[in-house]
């Protein structure tokens, strides 16, 4: 059966990871985790039957040692973007360096955003001020838990209230 991802709480709240279904499952069967929310799938054996879990968190605090930030993708810049062209709004199916790289522009966050096929045709290798696109707003380091998203492709309802401000 197809299972699909769980959002892991540290003591605190916080999240601090993405696993799947199963291994949430493994976590809530060892104790080891509360379940804050159900996925509405059933794992069943001969013996067992239980509901998968879409949130848990963990029943003893973990220290974690660095603050989660999403690496520069494009499926993170997609996930920032929610899959739309920063031009024109229109499904994206490529990204684009704002200022290009043959014109000295960097790979950050702040240069690269999610693009259509047409604009980044049309764009080509010019600067904002050499064609007629603009921006739809500013790129920057995305939310402080986009990387769930990236993780986990899309985020159940059942997640958000534990994510912050982030947009789903
Ligand atoms: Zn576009």
């Amino acid at each position: 059966m197809a299972m699909g991802r769980s959002l892991v709480l540290n003591a605190s709240y916080e999240p601090i990871g993405v696993v799947s279904g199963r291994r949430a499952l493994i976590l809530a069967l060892a104790e080891k985790v509360d379940v804050l929310a159900e996925s509405g799938d059933v794992w069943a054996s001969s013996a067992l039957r239980v509901a998968v879990p879409s949130v848990v968190r963990l029943r003893y605090y973990v220290k974690v040692p660095y603050k989660r930030t999403a690496p520069l993708s494009r499926r993170a810049v997609f996930a920032r973007d929610s899959g739309r062209c920063q031009y024109c709004g229109r499904s994206a199916e490529s990204i684009d360096h704002v200022i290009p790289r043959s014109k000295g522009g960097a790979h950050t966050w702040d240069n690269v955003v999610a693009c259509c096929r047409r604009c980044n045709t049309y764009k080509g290798d010019r600067l904002l001020k050499d064609c007629s696109l603009q921006l739809r707003s500013r790129p920057e380091a995305p939310a402080q838990y986009v990387w769930v998203k990236v993780a986990a492709g899309t985020v159940p309802d059942a997640w958000t209230p534990y994510l912050g401000q982030m947009a789903a």
